[in-house]
């Protein structure tokens, strides 16, 4: 893997990643009346954003006040492709974005990923798991961006409404490739938990899901996946879709749910039919015990699906019992049981490396940058995802990057967004090669600092 990575490196440099991204908000249609010809070029304000969002700021005025230092402004058009320096006020940057169609910034997440996918990168998170070819595990789950008792715009959704406490938020559905040894992930597009157009009902993750889906299987009809799901969505209508596109699915069964289904398992047991493996690992001092059954109905519905139901308990060196159970449409053997356990408990990966990083690495996803009337806090969130996902792909394949979070910052990221945002707010920079080469090895002895106080 690393011969291959090195190999290619140069495509998924973050000078790539970032000019690809830009190049795809040169696409965006310019929807201002005289298209602004002696004003500020419509991508830079999409630009802007993201290099906001990249350089991990908390605030647009923060960013606004920056970005009038021509030490700045000579950066994002060097490293951002802000073209001429000329960089939108924070208002007119909320102005701007707010009217986009949010379906505008997922071109960059299919861009990113087809070049994840052509350079190889994406076979570092190949699931192995008995005839599976080419299989990759996808967590998706929804989770909370914004909640106001006051601001609002007309994609929120609405709680208590009409009554004192009404209030106001919107939800996000994220997905991403992950494998068990991997620390990172790679993010699709995320999909808004907004108001949907002539809807007067919220929206809801049951609904965004079969959006997400839909979008995913059309930007990538012949990606082979295995969808992970918690047990909001071990239902007929879901597994139906998810086999409709051709994938796979390891999702969670829990026990209030699922009644007739652990009757069913409770009845093959009495009759002797379950099938039961244990594996002890002595290095780590844990025991694995699984019971299975293949083509067990959901649930009671005449038209339930037939899946495979695996009961797993860990009991870890201090004797704590762990216990999950899923539900599969991979066969269950005593050769894929343990993969299919590792896959399933790979779900957390959506919580852990994903939202949680997005939430409390410096990303800021649930910040408010200001809520516009129509799209600008979906546009923005899926602009943090974007540099989020760009990092993400650094931090695989950049030996610069790896060796700067390694040894300049100790392995904690907040710290190497601070190193790299310092040096890009103080040094004329020609690109990203010479701000890694100052993380990593100083300031080029001649180097002009400008003096922005
Ligand atoms: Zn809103």
């Amino acid at each position: 893997m690393t011969t291959a990575l090195q190999k290619y490196s140069k495509h998924l440099c973050v000078k790539n990643l970032i000019l690809q991204a830009c190049k795809c908000f040169d696409t965006i249609p310019d929807y201002r009346p005289n298209h602004c010809s002696n004003g500020i070029p419509f991508s830079n304000f999409a630009k802007s954003a993201f290099a906001m969002m990249h350089q991990k700021y908390d605030s647009l005025l923060s960013f606004d006040t920056d970005q009038a230092d021509p030490v700045i402004r000579h950066n994002l058009e060097t490293m951002y492709h802000v073209k001429d320096g000329k960089v939108p006020c924070d208002t007119h940057m909320r102005e701007i974005l707010d009217p986009i169609a949010p379906e505008e910034f997922r071109k960059p997440f299919k861009k990113l990923f087809s070049l994840v996918q052509r350079n190889k990168l994406l076979k570092a998170f190949e699931f192995k798991c008995g005839d599976l070819k080419d299989c990759y595990l996808m967590p998706v789950d929804g989770t909370g961006l914004f909640y106001s008792g006051e601001c609002r715009c007309n994609e929120c959704c609405v709680k208590n409404k009409g009554k004192r406490n009404e209030s106001y938020y919107h939800n996000l559905m994220g997905g991403c490739i992950v494998h068990p040894e991997q620390k990172t992930v790679i993010p699709f597009a995320p999909e808004a938990i907004v108001l949907q157009d002539g809807a007067t009902k919220n929206d809801c993750e049951k609904n965004a899901i079969k959006r997400y889906l839909a979008h995913v299987k059309r930007e990538h009809p012949h990606l082979n996946l295995a969808i992970l799901l918690d047990g909001l969505y071990a239902d007929n209508p879901t597994i139906e879709l998810i086999r409709s596109y051709g994938w796979h699915y390891i999702i969670v069964a829990k026990d209030g749910n699922h009644k007739s289904l652990i009757e069913a398992m409770n009845a093959l047991c009495d009759q002797g039919n379950l099938k039961y493996h244990e594996i002890t690992n002595k290095e780590k001092g844990t025991k694995h015990w699984f019971r299975y059954a293949n083509n067990v109905p959901l649930n009671a519905s005449d038209f339930a699906e037939n899946v495979n139901v695996l009961d797993y308990v860990e009991t870890d060196k201090e004797g704590n019992r762990h216990t999950w159970c899923w539900v599969t449409d991979i066969e269950l053997t005593e050769e894929t049981v343990e993969e299919i356990m590792i896959g399933g408990r790979c779900r957390w990966h959506i919580e852990n490396q994903t939202f949680n990083t997005l939430k409390n690495q410096g990303y800021n996803i649930e910040h408010n940058y200001g809520h516009g009337k129509y799209h600008l806090a979906t546009n923005l969130a899926y602009l943090t995802f974007l540099a989020f996902m760009v990092d993400q792909i650094q931090e695989m394949t950049s030996p610069e990057f790896q060796k700067a979070l390694k040894e300049r910052s100790k392995g904690v990221r907040t710290y190497l967004w601070k190193l790299i945002t310092r040096i890009f707010l103080s040094w004329f920079l020609e690109g990203w090669d010479e701000l890694f080469e100052a993380i990593n090895k100083g300031i080029k002895p001649g180097r002009v600092k400008i003096n922005t106080s």
